[in-house]
């Protein structure tokens, strides 16, 4: 296949013209951060936000042409803008968007369409309040536990800011594309697998990450070969920013489960992050405590470090399910981070069998779901 390079790309850009400024959007200095990896192209166009909402289709005939270049298997094309605005969510009224089964494109409670995922049955976000919590641990050994039980199970990776995903599910090189459009995703412990990590150079500066995010992510839904999931498990970027907004208004996400430490600080940030997803009105699936207490690798000692059961008190005060606490112990990070995560490795081992009952609770949340989405629409708490 033809090596496109970053000079290809900017030829075929200077053919979209910038309807209302007369002129290409190359020569009008509007694409930022251009990024060609193995046929993966990102970039941003520089919008005034004012003018954002509208510059839809000039994004799209960007993105669209330079998808159609001979060497170029994916695309990420953002409108960027030095002063974002903030999306202002707001709760709607109508059917839920997250609730399974509704994987169709149609309009989300904020007006923006959600992508069409045929093949792809549930999508459970894992989120957190901040970055070292145990998000990516928790989503490789919930997705293996969801497949130990007979689910057909992928995960994406999109924590842009710390993909690390393959290397906990122990895959290595870069993903091929058998059509030069589509992408086959990688596959290990029966789990099928894609990062933003295989798009986004290591170098890339921070600053680029956020906008590129939520394209990204829709590219990584939308141009993988995923075929038919019963669930696809979204390792989500720490915090509870912007780009979850946008994220949870493209996507249709079945419900979130929030993984928090038992520290305050954290508890906190799982708070606002428990808001947001309930005012775009995504179901949270419940909250698992992680590093809820130190097991001790020698005498098999439990101590409370922190206040452990926090997670616990909080879930019961703010009415969401508490889904399981799992414990500080170096077998789950040496096994995680030796890409055979427990649930596989040691199967019958305490540990496991607590991501199992986690993975137990968080089924028979989306069979809830689906039960009562189909009786009545979502209650919003503003
Ligand atoms: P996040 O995705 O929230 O940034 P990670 O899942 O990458 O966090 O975890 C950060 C580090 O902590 C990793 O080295 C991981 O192996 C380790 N870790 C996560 N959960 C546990 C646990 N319950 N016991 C021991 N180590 C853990």
């Amino acid at each position: 296949m033809a090596d496109v390079t970053p000079d290809d790309i900017l030829k075929m850009l200077a053919t979209v013209n910038d309807p209302d400024r007369g002129g290409n959007i190359v020569s009008l200095n509007m694409i930022a951060g251009l990024q060609v990896k193995d046929g993966h192209v990102a970039f941003g166009i520089e919008v005034d936000p004012e003018r954002g909402p509208k510059l839809e289709p000039l994004r799209k005939e960007a993105e669209d042409k330079v998808h159609a270049m001979p060497g170029v298997l994916t695309v990420t094309a953002v409108l960027t803008a030095e002063r974002r605005p903030r999306a202002q969510p707001v709760a709607g009224e109508g059917a839920p968007s997250g609730s399974p089964g509704s994987q169709a494109d149609g309009p989300s409670p904020q007006g923006a369409q959600h992508l069409s995922l045929p093949g792809i049955k549930n999508i459970i976000a894992v989120a957190s309040g901040k970055g070292g919590v145990g998000k990516s641990t928790t989503t490789v050994n919930l997705a293996l536990a969801l497949a130990a039980q007979g689910h057909k199970v992928g995960v994406l990776d999109a924590d842009i800011y710390g993909p690390s995903i393959p290397r906990m599910l122990g895959i290595q090189g870069k993903p091929t594309s058998e059509d030069g459009k589509t992408l086959q995703p990688m596959e290990n412990h029966g789990v099928k697998c894609m990062s933003m990590g295989f798009l986004v150079e290591e170098e890339t500066p921070m600053i680029w990450r956020g906008p590129m995010a939520t394209g990204a992510l829709e590219q990584l839904l939308r141009d993988v070969a995923w075929g038919d999931l019963d669930v696809l498990v979204v390792d989500m970027p720490p915090g509870t920013g912007d780009i979850h907004l946008s994220m949870a208004q493209r996507v249709p996400i079945t419900g979130v489960v929030i993984v928090s430490t038992p520290q305050d600080i954290a508890l906190i940030d799982a708070r606002k992050g428990l808001n947001m997803f309930r005012k775009v009105d995504v179901p949270v699936l419940g909250i698992v405590e992680n590093m809820s207490y130190f097991a001790c690798p020698h005498c098999g000692e439990r101590t409370d470090i922190f206040s452990h059961g926090g997670a616990e008190i909080e879930a019961q005060r703010l009415e969401i399910e508490f889904l399981g606490a799992i414990p500080l112990d170096i077998k789950i990070r040496e096994t995680s981070d030796g890409g055979a995560p427990i649930v596989t490795s040691q199967p019958d081992s305490e540990h496991a069998q607590a991501y199992l009952a986690i993975a137990d609770r968080v089924w028979s949340q989306i069979l809830e779901l689906q039960s009562s989405s189909a009786a009545a629409p979502n209650i919003v708490i503003q």
